[in-house]
């Protein structure tokens, strides 16, 4: 996808501060940090949402799922963490390629905005 930002992290040709990279999955800092750790872990591979992510690769999806909570155990240390997939205009999704938000390192309210 030329003009998605998150494939052009992904591939390395914009710069972002990388966490956790392995073949198939990316996890970066938030630009606008949103909690002490604010981490977005994503496929490397585009993916729109994920819908698409999880109909298509069912595995890949599971294997974000699996990065984004280890980082947010480390990082949450015992207090916890949470994950967060905003998903379509309803569900407040800006960028459009499928990424987790894990937040961390302070209490989070309920309900969300
Ligand atoms: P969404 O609103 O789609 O759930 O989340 C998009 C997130 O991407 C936002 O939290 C926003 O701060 C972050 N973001 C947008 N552009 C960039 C960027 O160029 N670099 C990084 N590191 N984060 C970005
Ligand atoms: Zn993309």
């Amino acid at each position: 996808m030329a003009d998605c930002i998150f494939c052009k992290i992904a591939s390395g040709e914009m710069a972002a501060k990388e966490v956790y990279r392995d073949d198939d999955v990316v996890a970066i800092e938030d630009l606008d940090p949103q909690a002490p750790t604010h981490l977005l872990v994503m496929p490397v591979r585009h993916y729109g949402d994920v819908f698409a992510a999880s109909n298509s690769d069912a595995a890949l999806a599971g294997r974000i799922v699996a990065v984004a909570s280890r980082l947010g155990s480390e990082r949450g240390s015992t207090g916890g963490f949470r994950l967060v997939v905003n998903t379509g205009p309803d569900g407040g999704q800006t960028v459009g390629h499928l990424h987790i938000h894990v937040l961390a390192g302070r209490r989070m309210t309920w309900p969300p905005g």
